[in-house]
């Protein structure tokens, strides 16, 4: 019964302890995505993109896409958009 006890105790810990490294795994990496983006952009919850057109960043979620050669590019309005779209040709 005692090492059934003590048995329990130790898995009980063995747990705790891989939730704990699972957690500072999360946390490093949210740290490193984290100061990259401060390092470039100003922090911003949204994910901000730029407008090659007139350099204005913007929401993505707010942006105008564009497929161009398997590449997709955000605009801020439909203007610069089709600018862009000139510029290709
Ligand atoms: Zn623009």
């Amino acid at each position: 019964m005692v090492r059934f006890i003590l048995f329990s105790a130790f898995f009980l810990i063995l747990y705790y302890v891989i939730k704990g490294f699972l957690k500072s795994l999360k946390s490093r990496k949210v740290l490193k995505t984290g100061s990259k983006q401060a390092g470039k952009q100003p922090p911003i919850i949204d994910v901000l993109v730029q407008d090659p057109v007139c350099g204005v960043y913007c929401p993505k979620k707010d942006a105008l896409t564009l497929n161009w050669r398997g590449k997709t590019y955000y605009f801020c309005s439909d203007k610069c958009r089709n600018e862009f779209r000139d510029q290709k040709k």
